[in-house]
């Protein structure tokens, strides 16, 4: 775009796009997806992100400052990485679950099975100390790793624990961000249960 044609703005979108790529990946220490920033001369207030392609695509008013939009769009863009969903395999999910047993638990479940089910729509997991087998509802294939780790580390207890009584609270209290996690399950029941 010729200079001229810059009725609204003297802001270059698309260096400050690949400044925040740049400043992000610095951050995060891993490869950010393309940003592109569009500017709007319709759009009055808000900022907002879009998923677009593999990357993130940030939606500005044109009357914008730059420091602002360069602001702005690092929280945006760093906020949708982080909630950015990942679709994870069985395969994944038996490594995970081991590293969860070891890290956490010290090692104390036995698991002789643990898959992704498609069958399960009341529970996020399940589990006996007799069959040792685990379960993880498939619609936990795609939420934030933190929130699927804590229905492992659950599921993993009742390999060695039956009940939820004390032993059962006093291990699952070594699951990070436990709280946020049941938090997390919680509004997902009520507005994301799929199928
Ligand atoms: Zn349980």
């Amino acid at each position: 775009m010729a200079p001229s044609l810059r009725r609204h703005s003297v802001i270059d979108p698309q260096q400050v796009a690949s400044d925040v790529q740049a400043e992000l990946a610095k951050a995060s220490g891993a490869a950010i997806p393309p940003v592109s920033i569009r500017l709007s001369a319709r759009r009055k207030k808000t900022v907002a992100v879009r998923e677009e392609g593999d990357g993130f695509l940030i939606m500005a008013p044109a009357i914008i400052g730059e420091a602002e939009l360069r602001r702005i769009s690092m929280e945006l863009v760093g906020k949708a990485l982080s909630s950015r969903r990942h679709t994870i395999g069985n395969n994944e999910l038996v490594e995970r679950a081991a590293q969860l047993n070891n890290k956490y638990l010290g090692g104390r479940a036995t698991v002789k099975e643990i898959k992704f089910v498609t069958n399960m729509n009341t529970r996020w997991g399940s589990c006996s100390v007799q069959s040792k087998r685990i379960r993880i509802a498939h619609q936990l294939q795609d939420v934030p790793g933190y929130v699927l780790d804590a229905v492992i580390i659950h599921e993993l207890i009742h390999t060695f624990v039956p009940n939820h009584g004390p032993e059962f609270r006093r291990w699952e209290a070594h699951t990070p961000h436990l709280e946020k996690a049941q938090g997390y399950l919680e509004a997902f029941k009520r507005w994301g249960m799929r199928g």
